[in-house]
């Protein structure tokens, strides 16, 4: 229990807000983008600036307070929101800056994607992101960061220049190739687990208008599709980047009447190459089976980017199981099919999303991201707006993956995970885990942020 003078205290100190239980702005405050986390923190932190966050900062470890970052809020498990403790929120942290001359994007800690996709977008720039745009900077690129370019430019921090960061011990550093570069090799995977990002310096890549978009086929057709995709990706070229989907067609516009609430199957395509090239790489895809619904086409970058944030409003049923693969079997594909027409709400999915091309040109060992060895990242996700269905889309999602599970690798993404134990975690950044406490026990020996997929600092 704090008294009411020490919050007193470190409300006058800070320059943005500091919200408490009693506080009108305190319910819309604590949510999170997952409507199943229902967390009650003692004090959230609007920090306005990296003084906030390094007297936030200071607090929270004077005060042997529970902390958890908040970036986009985005997180499967709501690691953004923690119970008792402080909040360190940093969604007044939103700005974007572009260098045109340099090529480089400076983005404030709290910024979420759509704002650097329409910052950089004006300069024919992008950084590689997710697939939504109202997902967090911060969470996505310090777990790693998958989406639409992964196969041409890599992982999200695989663009990382530099972080400016604030320690455990209050202290500003940079991290990059030159400063704190055991850090820099941290961040780029680990997570929340070395400190408070405050601003990332990113190398932006030319995209401008892509051929992009999502291809359906029947879902009799799926064991055909996946086994033509699962050699198909692995050679196609670097500019294409394509992720397989298991889902049900949303009930209303801009998809076809006669397929809504379809359970299909597809690949969601984005081609990055010269636009006039994009027909003659289509082809044989389009001719491997006419798909059922083919919405391919050139499409401006941030449009792209933020194509499936109507599906997914905040404030939804979001369940996760995940897991990184290597192989798909056709014993695998046969299960695939089998959970996917089992799919139990029209937002459930599972995607498999391609790690090869640019992510796996980089060495395991070079980031702590450990399996660029792996073909995919596969997620299920159990989504519906209505809380009654909670265990409904629990149920399938938990199935699919206990009867998927052994024919993947023993860890996965990150950013994909539940709340799955130390083991897991261990599983999942392998052969630098040891590494990760090393310079976890360097950066905060003390766990101080410990809210997360937590690296436990070396003993
Ligand atoms: C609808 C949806 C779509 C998604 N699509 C993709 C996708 O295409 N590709 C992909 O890779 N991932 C995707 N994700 C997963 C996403 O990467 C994670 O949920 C990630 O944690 C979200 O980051 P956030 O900042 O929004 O989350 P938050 O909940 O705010 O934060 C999550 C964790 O990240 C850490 N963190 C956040 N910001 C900072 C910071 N500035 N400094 C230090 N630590 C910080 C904290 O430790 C926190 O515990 C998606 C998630 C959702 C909900």
């Amino acid at each position: 229990m704090l008294s009411d003078s020490t919050i007193a205290a470190f409300k006058a100190s800070l320059r943005g807000q500091l919200i408490t239980p009693g506080d009108t702005q305190y319910d819309e405050a604590r949510k999170v983008y997952n409507g199943m986390i229902d967390r009650r923190p003692g004090l959230i932190a609007k920090c306005a600036d990296v003084a906030d966050v390094q007297t936030a900062v200071n607090f929270a470890r004077e005060q042997k307070l529970l902390v958890s970052i908040r970036g986009g809020g985005h997180n499967a498990i709501g690691l953004g929101v923690c119970d008792d403790g402080l909040v360190i929120d940093l969604s007044a942290m939103r700005y974007v800056r572009v260098d045109p001359k340099k090529k480089t994007i400076l983005v404030g800690g709290g910024s979420l994607w759509g704002d650097v996709d329409h910052a950089a977008h004006a300069f024919g720039l992008a950084v590689p992101a997710g697939i939504i745009s109202t997902t967090g900077v911060g969470g996505l690129t310090l777990g790693g960061g998958i989406g639409h370019l992964t196969r041409q430019y890599g992982l999200s921090i695989d663009s990382i220049l530099s972080v400016d960061m604030v320690l455990a011990d209050g202290r500003f550093v940079t991290a990059s190739p030159k400063e704190n570069a055991d850090l820099f090799w941290a961040i780029r995977g680990g997570g929340g687990n070395f400190g408070v990002v405050t601003a990332f310096l990113f190398k932006g890549h030319p995209a401008h208008t892509n051929y992009a978009g999502p291809m359906l086929w029947e879902l009799e057709d799926a064991p055909a599709i996946m086994k033509w995709y699962r050699r198909f990706i692995k050679k196609a070229p670097k500019e294409l980047n394509g992720f397989f989907a298991f889902l049900t067609v949303p009930p209303g516009p801009p998809f076809p009447e006669h397929l809504h609430n379809k359970k299909m199957c597809g690949v969601v395509w984005c081609y990055t190459g010269a636009l006039k090239s994009a027909p003659k790489v289509f082809k044989p895809i389009r001719a491997v089976k006419t798909p059922a619904l083919d919405m391919v086409g050139p499409i401006p970058h941030p449009v792209m980017q933020a194509m499936f944030d109507p599906l997914f409003p905040p404030g939804d049923q979001w369940y996760w199981k995940a897991d990184f693969v290597h192989e798909l079997s056709d014993e695998a594909i046969a299960l695939h099919v089998e959970h996917a027409h089992k799919l139990p709400t029209w937002q459930s999915t599972m995607h498999l999303y391609p790690i090869n091309g640019a992510a796996a040109k980089v060495k395991n060992k070079a980031t702590a991201w450990a399996y660029r060895d792996a073909t995919w990242a596969a997620v299920i996700v159990g989504v519906d707006r209505d809380p009654a269905n909670k265990e409904k889309i629990t149920n399938w999602a938990r199935d699919y993956w206990d009867a998927l599970h052994p024919y993947s690798a023993p860890g996965a993404y990150v950013n994909f995970m539940m709340d799955e134990g130390e083991e897991r975690v261990k599983a999942t950044y392998g052969k630098n885990y040891e590494r990760l406490t090393k310079v976890k026990k360097k950066y905060d020996k003390n766990n101080l942020f410990r809210f997360n997929q937590n690296i436990r600092p070396a003993k």
